[in-house]
């Protein structure tokens, strides 16, 4: 029998979608599942594709049916199982080898394993992956941490099976180590403040517009033929033209108000906070989703503090309806500002030199935040790779401008109805703040000096160190 191209390790939801993407793009794959089970049904399911792969039924086995150097995709749960698999595999490989690690890891873990491996005559790669079982199967969006010679090795697998975007792949290596797992992280954190202003924008069209959910699906479908394009939106549309069957009523009527999450939203915002760095959306988000999980202390609030039912609206239906695209155009934008801003800070910070601009080519197609919006920021990367930040991009600043009396309107129309707007508010808090020549920081400063002796910078002065000339009992 003729070995494989490839090996793939963990036949769950991603894994198998994953070997059968790989095997009809012509490579073939041996699999391994620590439960035989699955792999016996994954090879009953694999129809016409069958003979692309090879079943093993022990890691000795898959490995013996690789050719070397062996390239093994690990598509294992996150965590100890990947420490565990790496272990598990190092007695039967051979110089050369390559581990891919294509679980959603934490970019730390994903940094200790490459340099654990480094040791070794093995290669670790940390591999994002998104796009959930249907990008997986179909072509997800791919970004990779490894070593240009790693990588060189697997491209040719990866640009197969990855999303296309005008026929480019959506697949880039985006540096050593944890590069491609951090990418992946904050992939997710612009993907949870997305998703929530999205929710908010829905809330102050019920309650300010009177928009019934299909009517509110309609405009979504609109807004997807414009400056909005993207997946998030479309599926939004399409989830609101959902009519539950038990029910009758629309679908989004049914579904309990209480949101999960996993894991990597908190990542960008804990990382965002560990690099210094403003993510005020992707928190907001992270926050909301944990406010809706305490379902039960919500509602006892609740009863303290009633709801009022004043709403103020807007001139017409029509106007309110473009308030709320402007407003979800300038948290989009917010959103991604504070995501590449975290980007940049964690290339400078771990020395990766990530491509900004190709991060956001790769994230054009296959993923969860894919969107027209991301050709505007490769383009504005690739005429200044050294972008400051991106509110700086003249189209962007364009678009900004024109976009924030929405987001203000509907604001001011939403808090004054009691609508909870935490992530479009974060989103303009941070934009307002991150335009003034001065803010109020002065004010904190004489505070700290007056408490703590901190000291502090003058304006009409050179030097640090100064003090105030605080009363009896501070400095
Ligand atoms: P899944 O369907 O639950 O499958 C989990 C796989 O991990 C199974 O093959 C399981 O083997 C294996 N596994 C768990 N613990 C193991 C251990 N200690 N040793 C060896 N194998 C172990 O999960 P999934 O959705 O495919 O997710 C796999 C990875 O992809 C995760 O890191 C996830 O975060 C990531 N991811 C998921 C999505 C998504 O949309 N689902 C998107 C992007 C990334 P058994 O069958 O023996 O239990």
């Amino acid at each position: 029998m003729t070995q494989a191209d490839i090996g793939l390790i963990g036949l769950g939801v991603m894994g198998a979608n994953l070997a059968l993407n790989i095997a009809e793009n012509g490579y073939k794959v041996a699999v391994f599942n620590r439960t035989a089970e699955k792999t016996k049904a994954f090879m009953e399911n694999a129809a016409h594709l069958k003979d692309q792969f090879i079943a093993c039924y022990s890691l000795e086995e898959l490995v013996a049916n690789i050719k070397a150097p062996r390239p093994i995709i690990m598509m294992v749960m996150a965590g100890d199982p990947v420490d565990q698999q790496i272990a598990a595999l190092k007695p039967f490989l051979s110089d050369g080898d390559i581990l891919i690690d294509a679980g959603n890891s934490a970019f730390h873990d994903s940094n200790r394993r490459y340099r654990e491996l480094a040791d070794t005559p093995f290669t670790f790669v940390g591999m994002g992956v998104s796009g959930g079982a249907e990008g997986a199967r179909h072509g997800p969006s791919i970004m990779v941490g490894a070593s240009p010679t790693a990588y060189a090795r697997i491209e040719p697998i990866l640009t197969a099976i990855s999303a296309k975007h005008n026929d480019e792949p959506c697949c880039g290596l985006m540096g050593p180590e944890g590069a491609g797992h951090f990418v992946k992280t904050l992939h997710n954190g612009i993907e949870y403040a997305d998703m929530q202003m999205i929710a908010e924008i829905h809330e102050v069209m019920s309650k300010c517009l009177g928009l019934s959910i299909p009517e509110q699906a309609g405009v979504f479908k609109k807004w997807n033929e414009g400056p909005l394009s993207s997946y998030l939106i479309e599926i939004t549309a399409n989830v609101m033209d959902v009519i539950d069957e038990e029910s009758g009523k629309p679908i989004l009527e049914v579904i309990l108000d209480t949101a999960g999450q996993k894991g990597t939203g908190r990542w960008s915002a804990v990382e965002a906070h560990m690099l210094g760095v403003p993510a005020t959306g992707i928190d907001a988000a992270v926050a909301a989703r944990c406010i809706s999980a305490g379902r039960a202390l919500r509602q006892e609030i609740a009863k303290v503090y009633p709801q009022g039912t004043d709403k103020l609206s807007f001139a017409d239906k029509q106007v309110g309806i473009d308030a709320c695209e402007k407003a979800m155009i300038a948290g989009k934008i917010a959103a991604y500002a504070e995501g590449f801003d975290v980007l940049a800070a964690g290339s400078k910070e771990y020395g990766w030199k990530l491509p900004m601009g190709d991060i956001a080519r790769v994230w054009r197609a296959g993923c969860i935040i894919r969107s027209r919006f991301l050709d505007e920021i490769a383009s504005a990367y690739d005429q200044n790779p050294e972008l400051s930040s991106l509110y700086l991009a003249p189209t962007i600043a364009e678009r900004m401008k024109d976009a924030v009396p929405g987001l203000r309107d509907v604001l001011c129309k939403a808090i004054m109805s009691e609508i909870p707007t935490p992530g479009l508010s974060a989103a303009m808090g941070s934009f307002d703040m991150i335009r003034q020549a001065r803010t109020a920081a002065y004010v904190v400063q004489g505070q700290r000096d007056f408490f703590g002796q901190h000291g502090f910078e003058r304006t009409d002065k050179e030097g640090s160190g100064f003090h105030g000339p605080w009363p009896a009992g501070g400095a």
